[in-house]
C-alpha cells in the first residue's frame, strides 16, 4: 500500500476508534482534505504529502560528569520546490521522526500561505534543555550542527529557533559552519541575536503575527477589540508577544498557562508583572498575584479568544466540546485535531489556522535571511510594516478562498499553499 493510499480514511472519519494523535497522520488528513478539493493529479499527491528527505543522527556528547552521552537528532526537508528548505529545530524528550515530518510539512504549507519564497523543513534533537548546563547544550548544539553541515546552509536549508531552543542556540550553529567552511556564515540561520545578524523585530515576530491576523478577524467578525477577552496556553516565545500584543490592542487577556500552572484574573492579568516574576522564577507556578486553577482547564475558559501556543495535540476530541472560545488563534503548529476541528466546526468556532496565523515567525526570518545576503539592517518600524503587508494580504487571501469556496479557514489556507507549491512543481517539470 502506497502511503496516499494509507491515509485514505481521515481520522475523523474513524469515530469509533479512539483518536489518532500521530501528529504526521494528522499533517496528512489535513492535506488530504483540501487536496481533494484541487483534483489535483496523483502523483501529485504522493510527491507533496511525503517529505523529500529525511536524516535520523546518532551523535555522542561529553557531559559535564565526564560521561559520553548519545543523543538522537532529526531533520526532515519536506519540500524546497519554492525556495530552501526552511523550519525551526525543536530540542525536547516529546521530539521524534513522525512529529519532526508533521512540523516540516506544515512549514512548506506556511511559507506558500505566507508567499514568501522557501520551502519546509524542520529538525530537532530529543533532549530536556532544563535539564542541560550551558555548556552541555553548547556541546550538543555544536555536534548536531556539524552532523548537519552540508545538509544545512543559506541556499539549501536555512533552520531557525523553535520550543527549547533560542538566539544562542542559533549563535552556535553559525560559529560551527563558519569554522567548518572557514568563512562567515551569518545566512545559516536565522533568528540569531540583533548585534550578531539576527533581525529587528524576529524575536516577537510570531507573536505579532498572531495579533495581526486575529486584529483581521476580529475586523472580519465585526467586533470590537476592546470588548474581547482572551486567554493563551502556552506563555513562552509565542504566547507572551502575542498576549502583550493583544492586549496593547486593547484585548483583555484573563488567563494564561505554561508547563507548571494556568493562571486567570477575570478582571485582566498585569502581564508586565508576570514578565518581571518569569525574569527570576522561570516558571508561572506559585505566581502570587492571580488565581492559579488546574493547568489543562486553561482551555476551557470562559472567553472570546482563545490563543494555543504550547504544542500540538491539545484541543482533541476529549475537550473540544468544552471549548468556549468564540475564535481560537493557532500560535502553536498543530494544536487543534482534526476530530476536534469537526467538533469546533459545530460548534461555530471561527479558526484561524496554524499555517496562517502562526507564519509571523517565518516571515521574519525571511527579512533577516534577507538583510544577510544584501548586507543591510533593517529598522524595527521597517520590519513590523514589511510584516503587516505580508500577513494582512495572507490572511485576505485565505478568507477571500473560504467564502468563494465555502469552506472553514483552514481547508482554505491548505488549498491556497498546495495551489502555490503545485503549481511551482508542474512549471518546473521533471528533472531530468
Ligand atoms: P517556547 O518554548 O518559547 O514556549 C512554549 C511554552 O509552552 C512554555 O511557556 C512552556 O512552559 C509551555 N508549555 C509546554 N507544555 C505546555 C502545556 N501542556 N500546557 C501549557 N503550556 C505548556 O516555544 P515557542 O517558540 O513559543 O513555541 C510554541 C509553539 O509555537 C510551538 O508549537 C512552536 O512550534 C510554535 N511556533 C513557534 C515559532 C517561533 O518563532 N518560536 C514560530 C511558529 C510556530
Amino acid at each position: 500500500m502506497n502511503s496516499v493510499e494509507a491515509i485514505k480514511k481521515p481520522t475523523f472519519e474513524q469515530q469509533n476508534e479512539p483518536e489518532n494523535l500521530n501528529p504526521f497522520e494528522i499533517a496528512q488528513s489535513q492535506f488530504m482534505n483540501a487536496a481533494k478539493k484541487l483534483n489535483l493529479e496523483p502523483w501529485l499527491i504522493e510527491i507533496l504529502i511525503n517529505p523529500q528527505r529525511s536524516f535520523t543522527f546518532k551523535f555522542p556528547v561529553k557531559m559535564d560528569d565526564g560521561s559520553i552521552k548519545i543523543f538522537t537528532g532529526y531533520r526532515v526537508q519536506h519540500n524546497n520546490t519554492r525556495g530552501p528548505y526552511k523550519g525551526g529545530l525543536r530540542y525536547s524528550m516529546q521530539v521524534n521522526l513522525d512529529e519532526v515530518k508533521a512540523l516540516a510539512s506544515w512549514m512548506t504549507w506556511k511559507t506558500a500561505v505566507a508567499n514568501v519564497p522557501y520551502g519546509g523543513a524542520k529538525g530537532g534533537v530529543m533532549c530536556d534543555p532544563r535539564t542541560l548546563s550551558q555548556n552541555e547544550l553548547e556541546r550538543i548544539t555544536r555536534r548536531f550542527a556539524y552532523e548537519l553541515d552540508g545538509i544545512i546552509g543559506p541556499e539549501t536549508d536555512i533552520p531557525a529557533p523553535d520550543v527549547g531552543t533560542n538566539a544562542q542556540v542559533m549563535a552556535w550553529i553559525v560559529d560551527t559552519c563558519s569554522m567548518d567552511h572557514k568563512c562567515n556564515m551569518l545566512g545559516v540561520v536565522t533568528g540569531k541575536p540583533i548585534y550578531l545578524g539576527g533581525s529587528e523585530g524576529r524575536a516577537e515576530a510570531t507573536g505579532r503575527g498572531v495579533m495581526i491576523t486575529a486584529m483581521e478577524a476580529i475586523k472580519e467578525l465585526h467586533l470590537k477589540p476592546k470588548d474581547l477577552t482572551a486567554v493563551v496556553q502556552g506563555y513562552g516565545n509565542v504566547g507572551s508577544n502575542a498576549a502583550r500584543l493583544l492586549s496593547e490592542k486593547g484585548v483583555k487577556i484573563i488567563g494564561i498557562s505554561d508547563v507548571s500552572t494556568a493562571l486567570y484574573n477575570t478582571d485582566g492579568l498585569d502581564l508586565e508583572d508576570v514578565d518581571s516574576y518569569l525574569e527570576t522564577h522561570k516558571v508561572l507556578k506559585d505566581y502570587p498575584n492571580a488565581e492559579h486553577s488546574p493547568r489543562d482547564l486553561v482551555l476551557e475558559m470562559k472567553c472570546d479568544i482563545l490563543v494555543p501556543a504550547a504544542l500540538e495535540n491539545q484541543i482533541t476530541s476529549e475537550n473540544a466540546e468544552n471549548i468556549q472560545a468564540k475564535m481560537i488563534v493557532e500560535g502553536a503548529n498543530g494544536p487543534t485535531t482534526p476530530m476536534a476541528d469537526e467538533i469546533l466546526k459545530s460548534k461555530g468556532v471561527f479558526i484561524v489556522p496554524d499555517i496562517l496565523a502562526n507564519a509571523g515567525g517565518v516571515v521574519v526570518s525571511y527579512f533577516e535571511w534577507l538583510q544577510n545576503i544584501q548586507r543591510e539592517k533593517w529598522t524595527y518600524e521597517e520590519v513590523v510594516s514589511k510584516l503587516e503587508k505580508t500577513m494582512i494580504p495572507a490572511y485576505r487571501d485565505v478568507s477571500q478562498m473560504a467564502k468563494k469556496k465555502k469552506v472553514d479557514m483552514r481547508t482554505a489556507a491548505y488549498m491556497i499553499a498546495i495551489e502555490r507549491v503545485a503549481k511551482a512543481v508542474k512549471t518546473r517539470g521533471i528533472y531530468p
